[in-house]
């Protein structure tokens, strides 16, 4: 680092500061104005969206590019995202251009990636989402947006997916990164026929509904979630799943449930889950393993009546 430092042995300051900032998590940037008085606690945050043009960090410079975000993306078309430096066109599996114009009107996921184990986890289930609605021909596309260091990785992801991408290396990806704020991968950003963002739960929609969270409007949303809640009404109050060794509950997001990774499948979820508070164990209903009642004694699922019974 090209700055101070408080000596590493003066354990009594980094005491007193940790406390004074409730500092709960590194890294951790307290802005403090020339008079000493703390003015932002975001630090972090703050570089990430918005760099060198955050100083001085005052809550009026702030909102001032808080102001400027905002008519960015009010002001937001699929062109103006996508294409960039002269270059209007993405690139198909077989190494064509195909013009951006060609994706005006439609659903467009943009879709950041790169050769990780979660990424090669996610990317065939949005394979698979992406295969069916086209089968239904909608009006939807994704664009590959590769954060992949070398070709290689780049190429070989690239051959495990059915959509388009942006050219390798290519300097939008970096504008689009901070323009999104996105910090972790994979992420799955769509946007709507007109150009605005929809929703950056594109990861966590495709997890929890399939094709049917397509077109990934509030309105979709919401009357698929007035379903899973219907459908919430017939499960198990408790499990006994057979990846955990104590009962889990069930729990909704306004009954101590919220954004989880799911210990079974390891992807995103939120609302209804199985959870073991004790632990910090949490995974989807769907997850849940079912096995017949009276097989195998290690294997079968009991609900916490019947093992009271
Ligand atoms: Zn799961
Ligand atoms: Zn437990």
């Amino acid at each position: 680092m090209p700055w101070l430092a408080i000596p590493f042995s003066d354990l009594q300051a980094k005491k007193s500061l940790t406390q004074r900032f409730r500092i709960e998590g590194i890294p951790s940037l307290v802005i403090v104005d020339p008079s000493g008085v703390p003015i932002q606690t975001e630090g972090v945050d703050l570089i990430y969206k918005y760099g060198i043009q955050a100083f001085p960090f005052t809550p009026e410079r702030i909102s001032e590019l808080e102001e400027e975000e905002k008519a960015k993306h009010a002001s937001q078309t699929l062109e103006n995202l996508i294409s960039s430096h002269g270059r209007d066109y993405l690139i198909n599996q077989i190494g064509e251009q195909v013009p951006v114009s060609e994706l005006v009107g439609k659903t467009v996921g943009l879709y950041f990636s790169a050769s990780c184990p979660p990424c090669e986890k996610f990317t065939p289930r949005l394979a698979s989402v992406y295969h069916s609605l086209k089968q239904k021909n909608e009006s939807f596309e994704i664009i590959y947006i590769s954060i992949d260091r070398d070709e290689s990785g780049y190429l070989k992801c690239f051959q495990s997916m059915l959509w388009l991408a942006l050219p390798f290396g290519d300097e939008t990806v970096k504008s689009l990164l901070k323009y999104f704020n996105v910090q972790g991968i994979p992420t799955l950003i769509i946007i709507g026929p007109d150009g605005k963002t929809v929703t950056r739960e594109g990861r966590n929609l495709v997890n929890l509904h399939l094709e049917l969270a397509y077109p990934f409007t509030e309105a979709q949303i919401s009357l698929l979630q007035e379903r899973l809640d219907e459908e919430a009404k017939s499960y198990p109050r408790s499990f006994h799943h057979i990846g955990h060794r104590h009962i889990l509950n069930l729990v909704s997001a306004s009954s101590g449930g919220g954004p989880f990774i799911c210990c079974e499948c390891d992807e995103q979820g939120s609302g209804w889950a199985y959870q073991c508070i004790d632990c910090g164990y949490e995974i989807h209903p769907k997850c849940v393993k079912e096995l017949e009642i009276g097989g195998d004694e290690e294997n079968t699922v009991r609900t916490e009546d019947q093992l009271r019974a």
